[in-house]
């Protein structure tokens, strides 16, 4: 149901509290949908720096996470696996889950899990690898 409606029908509620609605859904509806086990407000799905933040966004932020980043793109000599260039500049390298995480922890520290990207590669080929639907959408069709 629009968000409207049920403002409107809160406000006819208020108005007519004997009004009959019970060949009507319940108005009381899941806040937003089930994801990482966290139900999450459909506020919240569009603010990414909300409360209700999944807790692998944290894990970007600890020392862990900067560290392991640092042995991975040593470890492929700071070259993207897609272009194969190397990636002079810092701000330049992302260190991308092969497998998405999807909040699973193991996946999101597995070193075999994880490879350098060029920002180029990760924001470009990668994101329509992941997202079919926006290439479908795209100017190429
Ligand atoms: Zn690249």
């Amino acid at each position: 149901m629009p968000k409207w409606r049920l403002t409107v029908r809160r406000k006819i509620d208020y108005l007519h509290p004997q009004t009959n609605r019970s060949h009507e859904p319940p108005l009381a509806q899941p806040a937003g949908v089930l994801r990482f086990g966290v139900v999450m407000s459909h506020e919240a799905q569009r603010e990414p720096s909300s409360r209700a933040d999944p807790p692998w966004r944290r894990w970007y932020r600890t020392a862990r996470w900067k560290r392991l980043r640092q042995d991975v793109f040593l470890r492929d000599l700071y070259q993207c696996r897609m272009c194969g260039d190397v990636i002079s500049q810092p701000i330049e390298r992302v260190c991308d889950h092969i497998e998405p995480h999807g909040g699973d922890e193991r996946r999101f520290w597995d070193p075999g899990n994880l490879q350098t990207l060029c920002k180029a590669c990760h924001d470009g080929e990668k994101q329509r690898q992941e997202q079919p639907k926006r290439e479908r959408r795209g100017v190429w069709d």
